[in-house]
């Protein structure tokens, strides 16, 4: 027999994992496909727990004719390495055939797997792109260093990822087209990804409707960032939704949040400092990363953590930006810390033109000295 094995987390399943499992059942002529959703992924950030995750992958899959939905990685305790599944599949199918479906990014992550080795001795690597190229360079990478056999799936791929379907949910956004009807169902009546409801809901009514939009893009940026760049999730969101809280604050208002620019912030920055006050009052936030990424946001300062960077780079980086985001947002993706720099300098140079260097921000002189970029 030919058995497929599509392993995920699942947070939650998508159409883009339906459509790629249907694909390699029909590619491959597979007999049985295994889905086994992630116990504790070792290089995954989850959002979701376990027995929502199975119930998910069920409904997702559900009536694929071949289709087993399995419990096994979940039940398990500790870390869960594809390697120990395959071996533990193999001595259940042991004259059978072995296919590992996975995502391009998975291919390109293969080599820092636990014993990729293994995992190429004991199946064929099915991969699904989710643009449908075929990465070259990953997979001469992974037949050289281990021997792998490779097939890629020949498929119209749909552009959709969890994380996606995670922040749309968070955003209050319809996920109609991205998920099976169940399992959007299922989502929405256990109020799934509902944690920052409160939060959007508060900030619509704070921001003129340009501002939002233009918050929902910065989001969205902060989330693809983080991804790469070893930044929670969450506090991507978080940091991100706020970063211009206090930016539609009229300054007759200022005072119900106990603030008087003091300082003498120059008007651009004064919903920085302003935005602190108004995530704390508005929006309960007490977690003094989540408000220094808010205050530095427009600025920068010295030593920035990678949560600062990230809303500093998504806020200027975002796709709706009248200017051309390419360099930045790609090399963010990547390389946060480069992707700052770029952004640091070029905004320096727009301030100086636009102002003059004497209304440059001092903050933001102390941070190009402290990145040597002046
Ligand atoms: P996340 O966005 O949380 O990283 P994901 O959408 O990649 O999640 P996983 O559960 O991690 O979903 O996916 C399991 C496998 O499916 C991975 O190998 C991933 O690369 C692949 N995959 C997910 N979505 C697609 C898609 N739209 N097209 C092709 N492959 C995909």
């Amino acid at each position: 027999m030919k058995i497929g094995f599509f392993g995920g987390t699942f947070a939650p399943a998508h159409n883009g994992h339906v459509n790629m499992l249907l694909s390699a059942i029909r590619q491959l002529n597979l007999d049985k496909v295994i889905v086994m959703p992630n116990g504790i992924p070792p290089h995954k950030y989850c959002a979701m727990d376990k027995a929502d995750r199975f119930n998910v992958a069920k409904l997702a899959f559900d009536g694929i004719e071949k289709v087993e939905v399995s419990d096994y990685e979940l039940n398990k305790d500790g870390a869960s390495y594809s390697y120990q599944t395959l071996e533990h599949l193999s001595t259940l199918y042991p004259d059978d055939d072995l296919f590992f479906i996975m995502g391009g990014d998975s291919l390109r992550d293969f080599p820092l797997w636990v014993k990729p080795e293994r995992i190429a001795q004991l199946a064929t690597l099915v991969v699904a792109t989710r643009d449908g190229s075929v990465d070259k360079d990953s997979l001469s990478a992974v037949r050289k260093a281990f021997g792998a056999r490779v097939v890629f799936l020949d498929f119209q791929p749909i552009a959709v990822s969890s994380t996606d379907v995670r922040t749309r949910y968070r955003l209050g956004m319809d996920n109609g087209g991205n998920v099976p009807e169940k399992v959007n169902e299922y989502v929405l009546a256990k109020g799934i990804f509902k944690d920052f409801a409160d939060k959007v809901e508060k900030l619509r009514t704070l921001l003129e409707e340009k501002r939002f939009a233009h918050t929902v893009s910065v989001v969205y940026a902060g989330i693809d960032f983080a991804k790469r760049n070893g930044v929670a999730e969450e506090d991507a969101f978080l940091g991100c939704l706020l970063h211009d809280c206090g930016k539609n604050i009229p300054q007759e208002d200022w005072g119900k949040y106990g603030f008087s620019n003091s300082e003498g912030l120059l008007p651009p920055i004064v919903h920085c400092a302003l935005g602190v006050e108004v995530a704390k009052k508005e929006f309960s936030v007490t977690d003094q990363r989540i408000l220094d990424a808010i205050r530095f946001h427009t600025t920068a300062k010295p030593g920035m953590s990678q949560l600062e960077k990230l809303v500093f780079v998504a806020d200027k980086a975002e796709k709706n930006r009248k200017y051309d985001v390419t360099r930045y947002y790609n090399t963010a993706l990547v390389d946060l810390n480069k992707a700052f720099e770029y952004v640091l300098y070029d905004m320096y140079l727009i301030a100086v033109g636009k102002y003059g260097i004497e209304r440059v921000d001092k903050m933001t002189l102390s941070a190009l000295k402290y990145y040597k970029l002046i």
